[in-house]
């Protein structure tokens, strides 16, 4: 029977959160698909480790110590909060661009931003075969539905990997567009696609994807689901122009921001909770 001194003991010691389970990885392989878009290959044992899941945007969050840390995984991240937090592993989060069950293999396309800055693409572009990386997940949460008549897609960069991961699970018979910003036209990609989904690269500034948003006509809601995930300052205009705009219902738009210029990755998430990284009012 429970007491009264067993409820007032657990609301002064509410029970730990268990830590979060990390897979271990081995760098497989390393492909350049694009002047700025690398690909690595992850497997191994620690493959059955990770939330495998059916959404195409599936994510892991890489755990990345700094190399000058002599840390090995998987990291005893508790322990490292409480003592070393100086020697704390850097989050960042990856789509798994591809799932090979059978190889127990994932492939992850990191863009290479910036002139090495990032802590993730320096990783990425100075992995070797044979070196280890820890992570969690994989979250996710958007899968083109079966029952969807038209499809909207609009991405940059980073979101590159997960709309290529969509494009290939539509029906024949889908119909849509993508919108894809690019800094660089030569990072385009060959997308495999249904033939009624046109695909449109927007190169140069930000601000273009936006226009051309604007100049969809998106009138005709029913059966149309959306995909929105970019920089954080263009997705607010993003979301502006479908959702407040086009009159486009919530449920219907995948949307929120996958990196923020200026921001590193922890700063960007924690932003989350602070009015400048809410999306949405
Ligand atoms: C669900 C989800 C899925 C994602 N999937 C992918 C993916 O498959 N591939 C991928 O490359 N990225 C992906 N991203 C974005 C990626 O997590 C961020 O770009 C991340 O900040 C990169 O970490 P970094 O250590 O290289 O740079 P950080 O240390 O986080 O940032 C350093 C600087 O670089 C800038 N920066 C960060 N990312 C970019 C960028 N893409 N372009 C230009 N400048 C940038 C920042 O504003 C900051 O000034 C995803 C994000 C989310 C939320």
């Amino acid at each position: 029977m429970q007491t009264a001194t067993d409820q007032t003991h657990r609301a002064e010691a509410p029970a730990k959160r268990p830590a979060k389970q990390q897979a271990v990885l081995e760098v497989l392989g390393k492909t350049r698909i694009s002047p700025r878009l690398l690909r690595l290959t992850l497997g191994g044992e620690g493959y059955s480790a990770l939330n495998r899941n059916e959404s195409t945007d599936a994510y892991v969050k890489l755990l990345l110590p700094d190399p000058a840390s002599g840390l090995h995984p998987p990291y005893d991240m508790d322990s490292l909060r409480e003592h070393s937090p100086e020697l704390m592993p850097a989050r960042r989060t990856y789509t798994v661009r591809r799932w090979d069950d059978e190889n127990q293999r994932i492939d992850v396309d990191v863009v290479l931003h910036g002139d090495g800055e990032g802590i993730a693409a320096r990783w990425a572009d100075e992995a070797q075969p044979g070196d280890l990386v820890a992570m969690n997940g994989a979250g996710g949460g958007y899968t083109p539905l079966p029952e969807t008549r038209r499809h909207l897609l609009i991405g940059d960069h980073a979101a590159l990997p997960a709309i290529a991961a969509a494009l290939e699970t539509m029906a024949a018979d889908a119909t849509g567009l993508v919108l894809v910003h690019l800094d660089h036209e030569e990072d385009r990609l060959e997308l495999e696609r249904p033939a009624g989904v046109e695909l449109r690269w927007v190169i140069g500034p930000r601000e273009a994807l936006v226009q051309t948003a604007r100049e969809l006509e998106l009138t005709d809601h029913e059966g149309l689901q959306v995909f929105c995930h970019v920089e954080r300052g263009t997705t607010k205009q993003l979301r502006q122009v479908l959702i407040k705009d086009a009159g486009i219902p919530r449920p219907q738009v995948s949307i929120s921001a996958y990196w923020a210029l200026g921001r590193v990755e922890d700063q960007f998430q924690a932003e989350k909770r602070e009015p400048i990284g809410k999306i949405e009012d």
